[in-house]
């Protein structure tokens, strides 16, 4: 018998479960045993799961249990350039989607934008957030330690930033609810996404807050980070990259490459993206950043779970005349409130996430620090507009149905 013949066995019995595995064997023969032993409990073949390509060593920190590896298909699209605060120069943008027609929208849409002159994108705020909540007696308590935290920031900081040599603490946004107190840390945490590095750097601070105010710390997650939930905090106060990308498209390269006007596709952006959204209680004033966003996050090694927030944009479309011509032209942008990216830890540095990143010449720390990961979120931002544009003259020229037709099935 094999090595994973005999593991496989070994679970059966009941002899091992599956998350003891890999302490007996490597990771690819302890992956192997799992794929036997749930082909043998559930009647499925795991054989294209078990067809992967990268040492399941490479994985450990990213999954534990593993069989194998869902493949995702993966396309890009562009060139397209982009004038951005840290992106600079002609960009492909690598998606991973099973959705049949989407890279064929962003990249007609960044064909468009390119032909345009290309996209201007800023970062205009920077903060990785995680805000612990804490119990005190009431609301006597919760001034003071409001108070305590308001005087006492650097000693904060100095504790938070004595767990990381990349993470700085930006600021502490305290809220106060009864007897509850929630204290919104936030982080610069430059090229990575920081989830891990601000929830370290948080309890680290928490413990001071503990000893020196009469608080008394209940979860080290309070849900106003706001963490992977669809919330307004972070649509007001950005989390993560807020990042906004916008682009003009003269007039003529609207009715030539979209088949519409700039006055058909405003006329789309209002009535759906803002008045429709706004009536059906929307987060997000767009029309599908995140398919941009999931499909980009999937390619480049970003947690997936991050396009509840990632996605949450506002899209604007103006018409601009230019005096002496005829069609108006497009003023059209968008702006993603709280774009969490980053181009080291997480899954970035899995192969194949590693070369998508490479693909953008954004793949581990920028110089200096942070650089890559904001211009990560920049073309991102610009392929999320590609995808605006594409869709809203879709929907103007009244092609939609049938490019999904001919497309997607
Ligand atoms: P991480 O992989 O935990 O840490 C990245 C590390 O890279 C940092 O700690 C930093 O070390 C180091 N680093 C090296 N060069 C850097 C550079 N140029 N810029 C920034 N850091 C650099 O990644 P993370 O971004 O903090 O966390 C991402 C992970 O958190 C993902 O796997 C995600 O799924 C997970 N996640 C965690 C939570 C949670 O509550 N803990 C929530 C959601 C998601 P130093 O700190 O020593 O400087």
């Amino acid at each position: 018998m094999t090595d994973s013949e005999t593991l496989a066995e070994r679970l059966r019995d009941g002899d091992l479960r599956l998350y003891e595995l890999d302490d007996h064997a490597d990771h690819d023969t302890a992956a192997e045993a799992r794929r036997r032993f749930v082909e043998g409990e559930t009647g499925a073949t795991l054989e294209t799961i078990g067809d992967y390509s990268f040492p399941a060593e490479a994985a450990e920190s990213n999954v534990e249990n593993m069989v194998g590896a869902a493949q995702v298909p993966m396309g890009v699209a562009g060139p397209v350039a982009v004038a951005g605060g840290a992106a600079s120069g002609d960009y492909y943008l690598p998606l991973a989607t099973t959705e049949g027609a989407l890279l064929a929208s962003v990249n007609r849409g960044l064909s468009v934008i390119d032909a345009s002159g290309g996209s201007t994108a800023r970062v205009t705020k920077n903060g990785m957030t995680r805000a612990p909540v804490f119990r005190v007696d009431g609301v006597v308590e919760a001034a003071e330690t409001v108070e305590w935290v308001a005087e006492n920031e650097p000693r904060l900081r100095a504790a938070a930033e004595s767990t990381t040599s990349h993470g700085e603490l930006l600021g502490i946004e305290p809220y106060v609810v009864g007897d509850s107190v929630y204290l919104r840390f936030s982080y610069d945490t430059k090229d990575a996404m920081g989830m891990n590095m601000a929830t370290i750097a948080t309890g680290e601070a928490c413990d001071v807050v503990e000893a020196e105010t009469p608080a008394s710390l209940v979860a080290l997650s309070g849900n106003l980070c706001s963490d992977k939930k669809p919330a307004a905090v972070n649509a007001v106060e950005g989390r993560g990259r807020s990042v906004t990308a916008e682009v003009v498209v003269p007039g003529d390269l609207v009715e030539e490459r979209l088949g519409t006007t700039a006055d058909g596709i405003v006329e789309a952006n209002t009535r759906k993206n803002l008045i429709g959204s706004a009536k059906a209680g929307s987060l997000g004033f767009n029309a599908h950043a995140a398919n941009v966003v999931a499909a980009a996050f999937l390619a480049t090694g970003q947690d997936e779970a991050h396009v509840v927030e990632g996605s949450n944009a506002i899209t604007t479309m103006e018409t601009r005349e230019r005096d002496g011509q005829g069609s108006a032209d497009l003023y059209a942008s968008i702006s993603l409130a709280s774009l969490q990216v980053g181009t080291v830890g997480g899954g970035t540095n899995l192969p194949t996430q590693a070369e998508a990143l490479d693909v953008l010449g954004l793949r581990g720390g920028g110089e200096p620090a942070g650089e890559n990961a904001e211009a990560l979120a920049e073309v991102i931002a610009v392929g999320a507009l590609a995808g605006e544009l594409s869709l809203l003259a879709a929907l103007s020229s009244r092609h939609l149905a049938s490019a999904h037709e001919s497309l997607g099935r």
